[in-house]
């Protein structure tokens, strides 16, 4: 017979943390703009405009870094203003959930 030990925690599990680019799933998946816009979020399904924050994509910091490792210590801060190099992210207002992202390119 085995013992009922329904008390055991469960053995700990690493968390792949290499596969999180293909983990990324929306239930909606919502085309956003370079300005607010209003949608559905998808976390808290309230009716909302999104807030927006600009960044410098992952691409604009390596242009930069490239750059800056061949001399152009001057010039490698001219992608990070780009707006081509430009991402716009869009999260939820109301509870702060990540919504979307545009890109120019
Ligand atoms: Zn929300």
């Amino acid at each position: 017979m085995y013992p009922t030990d329904s008390s055991m925690p469960p053995p700990p599990y690493p968390v792949p943390q290499h596969e999180a680019q293909s983990s990324v799933i929306f239930v909606q998946n919502p085309i956003v703009g370079p300005k607010s816009t209003r949608l559905i979020c998808p976390n808290c399904r309230a009716d909302v405009f999104t807030r927006t924050t600009e960044s410098a994509t992952a691409k604009a910091w390596m242009c930069s870094f490239l750059m800056f490792l061949t001399g152009l210590f001057c010039c490698s801060c001219i992608p990070l203003c780009m707006e081509s190099f430009q991402k716009v992210d869009h999260h939820c207002p109301s509870c702060g959930a990540y919504v979307g992202s545009y890109h120019v390119d």
